[in-house]
């Protein structure tokens, strides 16, 4: 029996996991979080959580959080504990020391999806203005950059097209690379609601997921391609409607550039992307193409969720402007019940992208190039901007071995395990002469940094988190920062220290600065949220309640934009040494890396990575369930152990990624999305073999 005090007070606030965007009431007492309660007029969640949000909130407590700052000469020297203004002061010199020796773009910085959306417009203000240049840039980068891309091009913003709530009107439910099911636990749900009902469900992905068969619910179709087959296969549904004459004719007159169709619509109709073409190489049978694509352009209402599986590809932008085409071409945008839905893996991925993270756009998905933008930010922050976009992620680390970039200030985020290539990445991180880490707990790449800077949880400061659907919800401060400072208030000093002072005394004065320099948050304030408890953007005079559903009337570019997407098979290749194709995921209890959730007491949350692998691969090797194997690629090698299951196809294997000693970062490429640089996570060519352990 767990003895719990009864609370005194309680704080309504947002799940800092997932993007679904769990609504909580913290019940406490004093600053002693006693449970965390679904809140059931939560908008997102409606009263529901899953295992994470509710249970999973005792890292902000634990004993490894460093609570101090500390500084070092050098990365192989021992920390020294310093004050807050020693740190900043150290932080400030050394980089502004950089900007002196290597001029002023040899310095830059990284923001969080985990942090709140008013934390990650100090961070890219700071750098933008603060350090004069737009070397900014996100996690997202490894995530949903190439939503950002394909989204943006085909429709005309980066996000999603629908709510939640939308998917209770789906007729066919098409879930491609995406695990909802531990990924997006409470949504799944609502979907699963839908599919009991009598919604259809195609799946595709390389793997028997929990959705293709799980009690009352079989997929109508599930479509096991081979992993970085996704644009040949969306191509192929593509082609079956074109020539089977299933396109939406009069929506896409109406709605979209017609010239661009009629070009699209010759490239898929080619023999070359009939099913029975692509079969060869995605493995999956021409008729269960033909059938999935009859069933989603005939039946009704079509609704499209995807994840990580669709972006983490060397042409992650590309599928996700597959999808885009699919989804007007069938005429499912504009209405509930349809649409084009990222699943959002951290909890405020949105947001981050949303406030300017990304080397080439301020916030609101503005071009850094165009004049009157810049020109709008450049009057109300007092500065000169630079026009020319920043480096992202990867350019940074290049720039810092060739010895170009030189500092780095890096806001909840570890990017040696989180970033492909890890070799490279600390290469980069060894190079610099000042690595600044903001976090809560002395993460791998802290063993780079010359400066910590302790961070805040979610539990200990006031801002905003943005989920799946667009949904600004409020984070409320529930006890006292555990290390003085908020993340924001953390900034705020750095900025100051740099000479480019910043005067906000809550976050709600930050919001309101987004509010009045970006259009699509221009109705979005602390009292609106407080009094709604949630709005959805954009939210702006046109749309003074905000918006459920994207792309109504028009779409936010005015004609949608269908692109042609050439399947590109990827530089991965199988072959004789390496002949088995590695695909990674999620599991439900775990979260990323497992920074939090391994720091929670609870056993669970220790669980370790297994590496999943079919009967015939696993006899071929000798390999018996809870065997140790070694998995090795061009790129690395680590030991787990084996489950064998039919969940995967022969020459398919799996793992996940949540425990460090895993390292799956150690085993996948440096390839990367075309057109963003979003690693090619989800395919890597390898090898398993017995072994004796770790
Ligand atoms: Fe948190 Fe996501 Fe779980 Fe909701 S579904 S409680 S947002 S982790």
């Amino acid at each position: 029996v767990i003895e719990i005090g009864q609370p005194e007070h309680s704080v309504v606030t947002t799940c800092a996991y997932c993007g679904v965007g769990c609504a909580f009431k913290a019940e406490m007492r004093g600053e002693e979080v006693v449970r965390m309660v679904p809140y059931k007029d939560g908008k997102a969640n409606r009263g529901h959580s899953c295992v994470k949000g509710r249970f999973a909130w005792g890292y902000a407590t634990h004993k490894e959080r460093i609570l101090k700052p500390m500084i070092r000469a050098k990365i192989t020297d021992p920390w020294k504990e310093v004050s807050w203004e020693e740190a900043i002061g150290y932080a400030a010199s050394e980089f502004k020391r950089i900007q002196g020796q290597y001029g002023k773009d040899s310095i830059g910085g990284i923001t969080s999806s985990r942090c709140t959306n008013e934390e990650t417009y100090l961070v890219q203000k700071l750098i933008r203005a603060g350090f004069g240049n737009n070397n900014v840039d996100t996690c997202a980068r490894v995530c949903h950059s190439p939503t950002g891309y394909g989204l943006g091009q085909t429709f005309g913003t980066s996000a999603g097209t629908q709510d939640f709530d939308s998917v209770e009107d789906s007729d066919v439910i098409i879930v491609i690379g995406a695990n909802p099911t531990d990924g997006h636990p409470v949504f799944a749900s609502r979907m699963k609601k839908r599919l009991r009902e009598g919604a259809h469900l195609i799946v595709i992905d390389p793997r028997k997921t929990d959705i293709v068969r799980t009690p009352h619910i079989e997929a109508d179709y599930h479509l096991p391609l081979l992993p970085g087959t996704n644009v040949a296969i969306l191509t192929a549904l593509a082609h079956v409607i074109v020539t089977e004459g299933l396109v939406a004719e009069d929506y896409v007159r109406e709605r979209c550039d017609w010239d661009e169709f009629q070009n699209w619509a010759s490239f898929v109709a080619d023999e070359r992307h009939s099913p029975e073409a692509v079969e060869k190489y995605t493995g999956v049978p021409a008729e269960l193409v033909r059938g999935a694509a009859r069933l989603y352009a005939t039946g009704g209402n079509g609704a499209i969720y995807y994840g990580l599986g669709v972006t983490e590809h060397s042409q992650g932008s590309t599928t996700v402007m597959a999808i885009a085409n699919l989804a007007m071409a069938t005429g499912n945008i504009g209405r509930r019940g349809v649409g084009v839905n990222p699943l959002r893996g951290q909890n405020n991925v949105q947001g981050s992208c949303d406030m300017g993270s990304f080397p080439h756009e301020l916030p609101g998905y503005r071009h850094i190039g165009t004049d009157s933008v810049r020109n709008m930010f450049e009057e109300f922050w007092g500065v000169h901007l630079d026009k020319e976009p920043g480096l992202r992620i990867p350019n940074m680390l290049d720039a810092a071995v060739e010895g170009t970039f030189r500092g780095l200030y890096v806001q909840g985020e570890d990017i040696v395990q989180s970033d492909p290539d890890t070799k490279h990445v600390t290469s980069g991180l060894s190079a610099m002469e000042c690595v600044v880490v903001q976090d809560l707990f002395l993460n791998e790449t802290a063993n780079y940094a010359h400066v910590f800077l302790p961070g805040s949880s979610f539990l200990e400061k006031d801002g905003t988190f943005t989920n799946a659907e667009r949904r600004i919800q409020r984070v409320r401060k529930v006890m006292s920062p555990k290390a003085v400072y908020a993340d924001w208030e953390v900034t705020i000093l750095l900025a100051e220290a740099m000479g480019f002072p910043m005067q906000y005394d809550h976050p709600s004065q930050i919001m309101d600065e987004i509010a009045r320099l970006t259009p699509s948050f221009a109705g979005v304030s602390y009292e609106k949220l407080d009094q709604d408890g949630s709005v959805q953007w954009p939210c702006n005079d046109k749309a003074p309640e905000g918006t459920p559903i994207m792309h109504i009337d028009h779409f936010v570019r005015g004609k949608g934009r269908f692109m042609v997407t050439e399947y590109i098979p990827t530089d991965e290749r199988t072959g004789a040494r390496f002949p088995l194709l590695l695909t990674t995921g999620r599991i439900l209890s775990q979260y990323n890396v497992g920074a939090q959730t391994r720091r929670t007491e609870n056993s669970m949350w220790h669980e370790e990575d297994r590496l999943e692998i079919h009967p015939h691969d696993a006899e071929q090797r000798g390999v018996r369930e809870h065997d140790w194997v070694r998995l090795e690629s061009r790129s690395g090698s680590t030991s787990l152990r084996a489950t064998i299951t039919d969940r995967v196809a022969p020459g398919v294997v799996y793992t996940t990624f949540h425990h460090p000693s895993t390292q799956a970062n150690v085993i996948t490429t440096d390839y990367s999305d075309w057109a963003t640089n979003c690693p090619e996570y989800k395919v890597t060519a390898v090898q398993v073999m017995p072994s004796n352990g770790p």
